[in-house]
């Protein structure tokens, strides 16, 4: 028994515009797929020292394969989990609306500061960008991560994730970042948006 593994999720990106079907393909089929792959290998191998196997007299904090694979999960597992955040939310139409649109008029005062302010900050950001449900806070928090298992607090469910890496966007626009950032938001579903911020809440 190796517990359950990780599978890709499936996607349609025939509605994407902007961001080019060849951006998408190597996006999502080598280097989405290739974080699922490795995630799954560090999983089994992270089995064996959980089920009586493996080493774990001589571990250290300097180096161990046991801490590399602890450090290795994170990376990988946050990594798949934000690239499927952000190609969730790829292929609508881009127009804001319903409870989630309400909470950031609510918090920032317009919709339109927050997506000036959200788009800035993906400027800034080396990694990704996340709007997200903090359930300690009990409110929406925007929150940066340069690498994926950097910046992320725990208990913040993300809702709208954006992929900053310039993987994401180079072959496309070049370096560019403000134009795909602002595609980006164009091929926003926020049906699907709602209802991740719905489910962050509980509801
Ligand atoms: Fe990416």
């Amino acid at each position: 028994m190796q517990g359950t593994k990780l599978e890709p999720k499936i996607y349609d990106f025939s509605r994407v515009t902007g961001i080019s079907q060849k951006t998408l393909d190597i996006h999502y089929n080598k280097l989405y797929k290739g974080y699922v792959a490795k995630a799954n290998e560090i999983h089994d191998k992270l089995h064996v020292y959980g089920t009586g196997g493996g080493d774990i007299e001589t571990v250290n904090p300097t180096f161990h394969d046991l801490r590399s694979l602890r450090d290795a999960e994170t990376f990988a597992v946050n990594a798949v989990y934000l690239h499927e955040h952000y190609f969730d939310a790829l292929g609508g139409d881009g127009v804001p609306g319903g409870a989630l649109k309400k909470a950031i008029e609510e918090k920032w005062e317009s919709y339109e500061n927050f997506e000036r302010y959200f788009k800035a900050s993906c400027l800034v950001a080396r990694g990704w960008l996340v709007l997200s449900y903090d359930c300690q806070a009990e409110k929406i928090k925007i929150y940066m991560a340069d690498v994926h298992n950097q910046g992320a607090v725990w208990g913040a469910e993300p809702i709208l994730v954006c992929d900053c890496y310039e993987h994401a966007y180079f072959i496309d626009y070049g370096s560019d970042r403000k134009a795909y950032i602002n595609d980006f938001f164009k091929n926003l579903n926020w049906n699907v948006l709602n209802k991740k911020f719905q489910e962050a809440m509980g509801e």
